[in-house]
C-alpha cells in the first residue's frame, strides 16, 4: 500500500471514528436529558380561572369569562402535551373549583409550574390590554416569558408584567403565573375572544412562553423582559376570612356604581374587578 493512501486511510478511519465519537456523545447527551426528564419531568398544572356558579367578569357581561379561560387552557393543555410536558387541569369542565383546591393541586407536584388563565373587566369599555402577574420572585422568568409571547402576539396594548399579591400566586410553592389575556368588556377584545383561531393563538403563545421560559429568563430571546427591581408590589387586599362578606359588599357598590353611572374614576381601578376574586 503506497504511503500516502496509507495516510489516506488513516485519515478516514479517524474520520470515521471522531464521527462515530460525535454520534454516542450527542446520543449520550440525548438520552442524559430523557432520563433526566423522565427522573422529574415538569407538570404544568393549568388553572382556567372561575367555573360553576362563578362566571367571572363583571354582572351583566355578554361574554362569560369562565367558558374563554377554559377553552384556552384546552387548546394549551393539548399544545404542551405534544411538546412532551405532563399537564394537569384545575378543572376541564364548567364546575366551580375552591381557589385553596387550585393551590394543592398545584402544590402536590413539586416539579411544576402553575398557569391560571383568566380574561379581564372593566366597566369602561376602552379598557384593553395584556397583563400578566407574579407574586413570588421565582416566578418573574415565568411571568416574563408568558407576556412577552402573548403581549407580543396579541393586537392589543401591553399592560406589563405585574407583581400581586392574589391568593392562587402568594399561596403556590411552585412557580406561578397568572396571565389576563385581554378584556371581554372591550368590543374588540371580546370579538376576538370570541373566535376559535384568536383562541388557538393565545394558548399558543402561552405554550411559547412555558417552552421559552428559560430562554426569556437569560435575555436570550427579548429585551423586552421585566426584571423584579422593576416591578413594585401591588397592594391587595387579604380577603380570606371574607369571601362572602365581600362578595355582598361587591354587588352594593355594584348597584352604586350603576347610580353614579356618568361618575368619573381613577384609571387604576378599571381592573379591580376580577382581581376581588381572586385575592380572596
Ligand atoms: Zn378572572
Amino acid at each position: 500500500m503506497p504511503a500516502i493512501f496509507q495516510q489516506q486511510c488513516l485519515f478516514a478511519v479517524l474520520m470515521v471514528g471522531a464521527l462515530l465519537l460525535c454520534d454516542v456523545s450527542i446520543s449520550a447527551t440525548r438520552s442524559g436529558d430523557n432520563s433526566r426528564q423522565a427522573a422529574s419531568p415538569v407538570t404544568v398544572v393549568i388553572d382556567p380561572g372561575h367555573g360553576g356558579h362563578d362566571r367571572g367578569g363583571i354582572p351583566g357581561q355578554r361574554v362569560a369569562e369562565k367558558d374563554m379561560t377554559l377553552d384556552v387552557a384546552r387548546r394549551l393543555k393539548t399544545l404542551l402535551v405534544k411538546s412532551g410536558y405532563r399537564v394537569v387541569m384545575t378543572r376541564d369542565s364548567d364546575v366551580f373549583v375552591p381557589l385553596a383546591s387550585r393551590v394543592a393541586i398545584a402544590n402536590s407536584y413539586p416539579n411544576a409550574i402553575f398557569v391560571c388563565i383568566h380574561f379581564n373587566s372593566a366597566r369602561r369599555m376602552g379598557a384593553d390590554g395584556i397583563e400578566t402577574y407574579f407574586y413570588n420572585r421565582d416566578s418573574l422568568p415565568l411571568a416574563s416569558a408568558i407576556h412577552y409571547f402573548v403581549a407580543g402576539g396579541a393586537p392589543t396594548s401591553n399592560r406589563g408584567v405585574r407583581r400581586r399579591g392574589y391568593y392562587v400566586l402568594r399561596k403556590t410553592k411552585v412557580p406561578a403565573v397568572l396571565v389576563e389575556c385581554g378584556f371581554l368588556t372591550n368590543p374588540t377584545e371580546a370579538a376576538y375572544a370570541q373566535t376559535a383561531s384568536y383562541r388557538q393563538k393565545l394558548a399558543a403563545e402561552i405554550a411559547a412562553g412555558v417552552e421559552k421560559r428559560n430562554d426569556v429568563a437569560r435575555g436570550t430571546t427579548a429585551a423586552r423582559v421585566a426584571t423584579s427591581e422593576s416591578i413594585p408590589l401591588q397592594p391587595y387586599i387579604d380577603q380570606t376570612r371574607v369571601a362572602k362578606a365581600s362578595r355582598h359588599r361587591y354587588k352594593r357598590s355594584h348597584r352604586k356604581s350603576a347610580r353614579k353611572k356618568k361618575s368619573s374614576k381613577p384609571a387604576n381601578s378599571e381592573a379591580s374587578t376580577d382581581s376581588k376574586r381572586r385575592e380572596s
